[in-house]
């Protein structure tokens, strides 16, 4: 049953206005209405680059017709927003980088049409760092992006995490139900940690990457950024699938991930890795951790200590493996085929080729570049890039054995909460090391969420993460179901933007 119709309809969950649209109690045209009106409101919190309202009212209306109809699917009339990463068909795509300034694809990703088929409603591109490369959203060409929270009684911004910066800002600050975002070394998990939203990144080829703007191919991953879990359940299942225009898209079907939430985890077996108690993280992360733990234990579940062993070498091979693919995929901004064209007068080919890619890429961008490019050359090829392959295997034969013993894992997300906008920029290091927890799970191709679990002393949200065994989204999900209700985390950000 739902509840009577709230003043606000964008604070509803996708889960509350499915049950609202489908009673007729309001209408996707209403609650699209709604929506556009947030998205402009969140003007200040820069989470959208491109707004398509007309859209949005034609596909609520057709949303409306297929309720009526009596066909609709769980998506049908869920205004969402859509990370730049994804290409949507005669709609600006740029990941964020000027390289693609004015980029119209003539095709639709895979994992947006599967979206639209469900009927979903698109609200706008959400920004992203440059390629979906970095941890606070600050490498857009299109500027940061602000965190909707802030430290109490502060009125100082703070970075959302990313890549997915858009994403988790829009969901956060209501100016989207959910959105669609994409995980490389944890762009799903850590900016929903930093937002008190939740986040998904499901096993390596469960979502096409058709259409998907390319970092690492074999790292990418798309997934949902909701305010709750049975949300990422439902939009999950719905961009989820086999696609053929994918080869590496696996060919399963996909559960009733809304069915996997039944909040008993007796007996489950809950691993608890050792090597991720780092020296000189917060206190507050490690004390959220222990209170996760015994959420859990209450709950039914078995603590098992376990071991990673090859946990510390996770960030120099995600950081030699990721640069190297996208030194690769990169290849094709030229000038030539996409977006930017830059020549200088009289200049010949290669000036074209240096001029646009000068010109185009981000600093981050081209550090990624030239790290690639190195560990990938002859005489480094073995020492780097060779050596990172073997240890990626290690870092994923560590996880096979744990998972002999535990059904999941519970671990924090991210080592800190967010940060201040400039406080790492500097430091590339100090960046990279956001994604200490996340980084090992894709390496293995391993699915994982976000939660949020509580908040630091200055208030702003941490999240916990539960990985599982690949294609075991379901055990993900239950567990962080259980963990959501444990945490009763019900905090949201004032509404400063809207002011
Ligand atoms: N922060 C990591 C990076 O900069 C992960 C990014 C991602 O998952 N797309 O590479």
């Amino acid at each position: 049953m739902s509840d009577a119709k709230p003043s606000d309809l964008t604070k509803l969950t996708i889960a509350g206005a499915r049950d609202m649209l489908s009673s007729g109690e309001i209408s996707a045209r209403e609650l699209a209405q709604a929506h556009i009106a947030a998205v402009d409101a969140a003007d200040p919190l820069n989470a959208y680059i491109v707004k398509t309202p007309e859209k949005a009212l034609a596909m609520a209306d057709a949303a409306d017709a297929r309720l009526k109809a009596g066909n609709a699917a769980p998506m049908t009339g869920i205004p969402i927003g859509v990370k730049d990463l994804f290409a949507t068909e005669g709609v600006r795509t740029t990941a964020c980088s000027h390289i693609l300034s004015g980029f119209e694809p003539a095709y639709e990703s895979t994992v947006t049409q599967n979206l639209w088929d469900a009927g979903a409603v698109m609200l706008g591109k959400l920004n992203m760092d440059e390629f979906a490369m970095g941890s606070s959203n600050e490498t857009s060409h299109y500027g940061p992006v602000k965190n909707p929270w802030r430290a109490t009684g502060s009125n100082s911004d703070y970075v959302p995490g990313g890549s997915s910066g858009g994403s988790v800002a829009s969901v956060a600050g209501y100016a989207a139900m959910g959105a669609t975002a994409s995980d490389t070394g944890g762009s799903i998990r850590q900016p929903a940690a930093f937002t008190g939203t939740v986040g998904v990144k499901p096993t390596y080829g469960r979502c096409s990457r058709y259409g998907m703007v390319a970092f690492a191919s074999s790292l990418d991953q798309a997934g949902p950024v909701t305010r709750t879990v049975r949300d990422s359940a439902i939009m999950l299942g719905a961009m989820a699938g086999y696609d053929p225009k994918d080869s590496t898209s696996v060919d399963r079907s996909v559960p009733d991930f809304e069915a996997a939430l039944t909040g008993d985890i007796r007996g489950l077996k809950i691993g608890i890795p050792q090597e991720y108690h780092l020296a000189g993280m917060p206190v507050e992360i490690e004390t959220l951790w222990h209170q996760g733990i015994d959420w859990l234990k209450a709950a039914g579940a078995e603590i098992v200590d376990i071991n990673l062993p090859h946990t510390k070498y996770a960030l120099p091979t995600y950081y030699i493996v990721a640069p190297a693919e996208a030194s690769s995929n990169l290849a094709r901004y030229d000038g030539v085929r996409y977006g930017l064209r830059d020549v200088p007068q009289g200049g010949g080919l290669a000036d074209m080729y240096e001029t646009t890619r000068g010109q185009g890429f981000g600093p981050e961008v081209k550090r990624r570049v030239m790290i690639g490019t190195y560990v990938l050359s002859a005489g480094y090829y073995d020492a780097y890039y060779l050596k990172a392959q073997k240890v990626r295997q290690l870092i994923a034969d560590d996880f096979r054995r744990a998972y002999e013993k535990v059904d999941a894992i519970l671990t924090p997300t991210a080592p800190s909460a967010a940060f201040a906008f400039g406080d790492k920029s500097d430091d590339p290091i100090a960046m990279y090391l956001n994604d200490v927890f996340t980084v090992p799970a894709s390496l293995a191709g391993l699915p994982g969420s976000s939660v949020p679990a509580g908040l630091d002393a200055d208030g702003l949200p941490l999240g916990l993460q539960i990985l599982g065994r690949a294609w075991d989204e379901e055990t993900v999900l239950k567990v962080s179901g259980v963990l959501e209700e444990a945490a009763g985390f019900t905090a949201r950000p004032q509404d400063w933007w809207r002011a």
